[in-house]
């Protein structure tokens, strides 16, 4: 079964195209990396299947359901960005709780006597300190609890963002370059710790970089995508081996 899917997106900023008609079908599961240079249109995609912009024409899926018009916080997704966005004046666990201190209050808006008693949607408050805490625990976080983010280094404000990603327990995962920001090293090891926290939680990753060697050890299949459109899908392995056009074995820098 498809986790989720782009079938023909397209979308311009003013006269400028930015997705030429995008069709892609990611299993459940499975680690999918969309690589390319800077401004082909990576983080646009990806904002679009998280509902945080709009397609011109095409529609998007997760799970069996078109999820066009949906809000963001409707989506069955979480995304981790590249700037990590996380809020300065918060603590760590203030910032991971986010998402379920959002959802409780918007049940209770709702439903103002039942939302406390609706699984998943409504968490006591003390619930949701005990699952913040795990989560950060989980990531190597939890003695940061209290801290700021501009106390942290690199490394720690990335796991806080993969943390307010992760309570959401979303069925797709998005991430945009999420570690740019880090030096060589981290980045490195970072990478190995995005691979075992995939393998994990065992749910569909989307992950956007333009960096090869990241692509190329974290994922099942990656998505060579340039100016707005996708020339290849497929193994790393069959992209270095057998890239499908000059193109790709350009970017890629594999003989053909
Ligand atoms: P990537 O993530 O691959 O670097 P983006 O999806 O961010 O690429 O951007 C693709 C192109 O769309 C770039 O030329 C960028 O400048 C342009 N773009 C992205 N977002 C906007 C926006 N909100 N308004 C105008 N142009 C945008
Ligand atoms: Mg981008």
């Amino acid at each position: 079964m498809a986790a989720c899917s782009f079938q023909s997106i397209t979308k311009s900023f003013g006269p400028t195209p930015v997705l030429r008609g995008v069709s892609l079908s990611i299993a459940d599961g499975e680690f999918l990396t969309l690589l390319g240079p800077s401004g082909c249109g990576k983080s646009t995609l990806l904002r679009i299947l998280a509902g945080l912009e709009v397609q011109d024409a095409g529609s998007v899926s997760i799970g069996e359901r078109a999820v066009d018009g949906l809000r963001p916080k409707r989506r069955d997704v979480a995304m981790v960005f590249q700037s990590y966005a996380l809020y300065p004046h918060m603590t760590v666990a203030s910032n991971v709780a986010l998402p379920l201190r959002m959802r409780r209050l918007s049940a209770f808006q709702r439903f103002p006597l039942l939302g406390r008693l609706l699984p998943g949607t409504a968490r006591t408050a003390a619930e949701i300190d005990v699952e913040v805490t795990r989560t950060c625990k989980s990531l190597g976080i939890g003695h940061l609890l209290d801290r700021k983010p501009g106390q942290l280094s690199g490394g720690q404000r990335q796991r806080v963002a993969v943390g307010r990603a992760m309570v959401r327990h979303p069925a797709v995962f998005l991430m945009d370059e999420p570690l740019s920001n880090l030096d060589a090293k981290l980045r490195v090891q970072m990478r190995a710790e995005i691979k075992e926290l995939h393998q994990r939680l065992g749910v569909t990753f989307i992950y956007v970089t333009h960096d090869q060697a990241e692509a190329m050890t974290l994922s099942d299949r990656v998505a060579v995508m340039l100016e707005g459109e996708l020339l290849q899908v497929a193994p790393p392995q069959v992209i270095y081996a057998d890239p499908d056009d000059r193109r790709v074995a350009e970017f890629i820098g594999s003989p053909k």
